[in-house]
């Protein structure tokens, strides 16, 4: 019986982690906290989020933009005239993504995330456009395009 007690307890202080949450990029010159809560957990698929840190998809982190503490030096880059992803100008790490189209949202890359563990996405977005040998079954729901309308809540 002593061995569910573990659990319990592991789950209980992951929740009371939940509610901050902090990263970092490569080099450690730019660090980012917030008190939470989270808006939304996502893995996207769209061109834009993979050309944008090279990867197969993105794995992202909604937070609102007021609560958001970014130390250190970072630079936007500006791909579109309403979106632009943060990024460590010393070490190159994309730290997080935001745009007009969600204006009270940043979306964090959740690789650069202090424990990447506690993240936990809830579906795929954009499908349509991801990379053809990708078949994910982990279960999570999939949509062909953004499961929510821009600037809406999940
Ligand atoms: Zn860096
Ligand atoms: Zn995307």
């Amino acid at each position: 019986m002593g061995g569910r007690l573990f659990p319990l307890g592991a789950l209980v202080i992951g929740v009371a982690l939940m509610s901050e949450v902090s990263g970092r990029c490569s080099c450690g010159a730019v660090r980012w906290s917030h008190p939470g809560p989270k808006t939304r957990n996502l893995m996207c698929h769209c061109d834009e989020c993979r050309r944008g840190i090279a990867s197969a998809f993105s794995a992202g982190m909604g937070l609102s933009v007021n609560d958001l503490s970014i130390e250190g030096k970072w630079q936007d880059y500006r791909y579109t005239p309403e979106s632009s992803r943060g990024f460590c100008p010393e070490c190159g790490t994309r730290l997080w993504f935001k745009s007009d189209l969600w204006p009270d949202e940043v979306f964090m890359n959740v690789g650069a995330l202090g424990d990447p563990g506690i993240y936990v996405p809830d579906r795929h977005v954009v499908m349509g456009e991801k990379i053809p040998w990708i078949h994910p079954a982990d279960g999570f729901e999939g949509f062909d395009g953004f499961s929510v309308a821009p600037g809406e809540q999940p």
